[in-house]
């Protein structure tokens, strides 16, 4: 038997133990075919029905509207803070960015390489403890698109409430995909990387409105453009196949545990039962976040000093409680609760962190 800890990885992160088996079992040989999944033609039956089935999955587990089309992509979340703005800015049209943490930084910081980018939104700030009201947001006249991150990954910060402005969104929502419903009516566009609730890293799980595809840009090189890719059904090129194989068994996975509505209630729970630590610690925990916009997926908190925090550290680690050193840009404790920790992970977190406290007075 492999051991297996309580991984608090922001990501790539903690996968499902029984999807990580079945995927032992078939690697060497796939389905009677005498080789794995990785050595054959992405082209041949068995992939192809790989690729049909994950799909299929995630249509269903996302309730995909046909006006629609998903896309598996290479790069990462991070190839698509360019591949937006190339695809949809034509001349004379901009984009508002809500700039509510790092990742949104990092989209704005690749965006302005295409077109004329604004900040709709500046949550520096308020140290980026929050995000905006819809009455906050200043959206100039010849927006393209809003880009806002569903979830700041880092910050532990999350729109609780999608903005309601009448421009189109386009949102990354690679640390909170799957964990609650997508008002698709929204969005033009909605990307986001497999590895935090989804799957192994390098891939981009996007959805794009079909409509926009025959206004993108089309100056730029095949891979980089929406269409090329829809037209070819993510099979333009060779596609990642490892991570799309993945990705179908995790979304059968979550299909069996009852779907969106019993993992949101369950991330709700999950979330709750940290946050209820922190804030019945008398200030010994502290979360930065605003209580209306803390993330239900990536728990920030800090302890009285740095002492006592790498001491938590230390004796959490120990306690086979791994991964929950804040990112180095910002410090403190943070743990990431994605769809795959299970809520005994969980609740072991939150009875090490009463213990700590009763232990180490501040
Ligand atoms: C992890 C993350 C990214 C970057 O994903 P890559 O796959 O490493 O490119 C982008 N945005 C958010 C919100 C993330 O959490």
């Amino acid at each position: 038997m492999s051991r297996r800890v309580n991984n608090f990885s922001a990501g790539p992160s903690t996968l499902p133990q029984q999807v990580l088996e079945e995927v032992q079992a078939e690697f060497v040989e796939y389905q009677g075919s005498g080789m794995s999944l990785i050595e054959m033609s992405h082209r041949g039956n068995h992939f192809d029905e790989v690729h049909r089935e994950a799909i299929v999955m995630t249509r269903k587990i996302f309730s995909v509207p046909d006006s629609f089309k998903v896309l598996f992509l290479q790069g990462g979340a991070t190839f698509q803070f360019s591949m937006v703005p190339m695809n949809l800015l034509r001349a004379g049209e901009r984009a508002g960015y809500v700039n509510s943490g790092s990742w949104a930084t990092g989209a704005m910081t690749d965006a302005r390489f295409y077109g004329d980018i604004y900040t709709a939104w500046e949550g520096k700030d308020c140290g980026y403890t929050r995000m905006p009201q819809d009455d906050e947001l200043e959206i100039q006249s010849g927006t393209r698109y809003l880009h806002i991150t569903s979830n700041e990954t880092i910050g532990g910060v999350q729109f609780t409430h999608w903005p309601d402005v009448d421009v189109p969104l386009v949102c990354d929502m690679s640390s909170d995909y799957m964990s609650r419903a997508i008002p698709w009516e929204k969005f033009d566009l909605v990307y986001g990387g497999l590895q935090k609730n989804l799957g192994p890293s390098g891939m981009a799980l996007v959805f794009v409105r079909e409509s926009i595809l025959e206004n993108c840009n089309t100056d730029i090189g095949r891979y980089m453009r929406y269409a090329v890719h829809a037209e070819k059904n993510s099979m333009f090129n060779t596609p990642p196949v490892f991570p799309i194989y993945m990705l179908g068994k995790i979304l059968k996975w979550m299909n069996e545990k009852g779907g969106l509505d019993v993992i949101e209630r369950e991330t709700q729970e999950k979330a709750n039962l940290l946050y209820s630590v922190i804030d019945s610690s008398d200030g010994y925990y502290s979360c930065p976040v605003e209580s209306m916009c803390r993330s239900t997926m990536n728990v920030v908190f800090r302890l009285p000093n740095d002492n006592l925090e790498a001491e938590f550290l230390k004796q959490s680690d120990a306690s086979d409680l791994l991964n929950l050193k804040g990112h180095r840009s910002v410090g403190g404790c943070r743990a990431s609760i994605y769809n795959a920790m299970p809520r005994t992970g969980v609740t072991a977190l939150a009875e090490f962190m009463v213990a700590f406290r009763e232990n180490n007075p501040g």
